[in-house]
């Protein structure tokens, strides 16, 4: 029998109650899930694209919930963003991060994503500076990955901070390039150290001509701006061809590895550490 618009009704409030729940319980448990000791992180390589050499790795938060199990960084991290929990999780992520590649014997840089809501966080210098002193990791082996909504809120302020945070020899990468917020205008307005264009146009390239020419052009725009530009999503040897073609400077992808949990050593897959 065919449902009432009244009970078709009814049926959609009550999947949306129930989205509003877990949403809700979702928030409640995440206040706890850094004292818990429930969030993971992994590593995932990133190479250079024309001698195949490891050059660092970007570090992927993972949520293990008690009874929900794994719990994806794009289910929870903008839930922690509303919230403010994003400020302890993105702190705890930065540090483990800094601690373990502190650790690694062969000087690869470590890439963290730093949510916006961490941007404005005017004592964030203070803390990352904190953390590089406790790890000791160089600075120089720290990249932060932002996106540009990151910048969009308050550029001004946005700007200032990341100076503050480039000054201290930590490297930024525009994160996510080609999708959301991305303008030229923030490309010229910040010397950002790299720009990683979105895993978006690389997967499509194959099929669609349109997302192969912004990639050629995002490509020819890093190399004109003298920024190197990392492909994400190198999942095929066609893509890796492509990439090595056009003379992209870095890669990430299934292709050269997926996201991996630490060695017991403390050391990132095929990796060694220092005693
Ligand atoms: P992102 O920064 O763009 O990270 C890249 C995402 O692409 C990761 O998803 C990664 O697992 C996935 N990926 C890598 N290679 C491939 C590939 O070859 N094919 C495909 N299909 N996917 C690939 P993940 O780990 O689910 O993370 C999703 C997003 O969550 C990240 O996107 C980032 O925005 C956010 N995120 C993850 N960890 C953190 C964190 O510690 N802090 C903050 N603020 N955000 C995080
Ligand atoms: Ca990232
Ligand atoms: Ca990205
Ligand atoms: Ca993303």
């Amino acid at each position: 029998a065919k449902a009432s618009f009244g009970e078709m009704i009814c049926y959609y409030q009550s999947e949306m109650d129930e989205a509003v729940r877990t949403r809700r319980q979702i928030a409640a448990d995440l206040r706890y899930a850094v004292e818990r000791q429930e969030l993971r992180l992994l590593y995932q390589p990133q190479h250079a694209v024309q001698t195949g050499e490891l050059v660092g790795y970007e570090v992927l938060v993972r949520w293990v919930h008690g009874t929900r199990g794994m719990i994806s960084p794009m289910d929870f991290i903008p839930i922690a963003e509303e919230t403010g929990d994003i400020l302890a999780i993105g702190e705890w992520v930065l540090r483990e991060a800094a601690m373990a590649a502190a650790q690694w014997d062969n000087g690869l840089k470590v890439a963290v994503n730093l949510s916006p809501v961490q941007l404005q966080q005017p004592d964030l210098v203070r803390r990352i500076t904190e953390i590089l002193l406790e790890s000791g990791l160089p600075p120089k082996r720290l990249e932060l990955e932002i996106t540009e909504s990151a910048i969009i809120s308050d550029k001004l302020q946005a700007l200032h901070m990341l100076r503050q945070i480039k000054a201290l020899g930590i490297s930024i990468a525009m994160d996510d390039f080609g999708t959301g917020y991305s303008s030229l205008d923030t490309l010229h307005s910040f010397p950002f150290d790299k720009i990683k264009i979105d895993k978006s146009f690389l997967m499509q390239s194959s099929t669609s001509p349109q997302a192969a020419a912004i990639l050629r052009a995002v490509l020819a725009l890093g190399r004109s701006l003298k920024i190197p530009v990392l492909a994400e999503g190198v999942e095929t040897p066609e893509q890796l061809e492509l990439l090595l073609s056009e003379g992209c400077a870095e890669g990430q992808g299934y292709l050269y590895g997926r996201p991996q949990p630490l060695e017991a050593d403390g050391a990132p897959l095929g990796l060694g550490a220092t005693g």
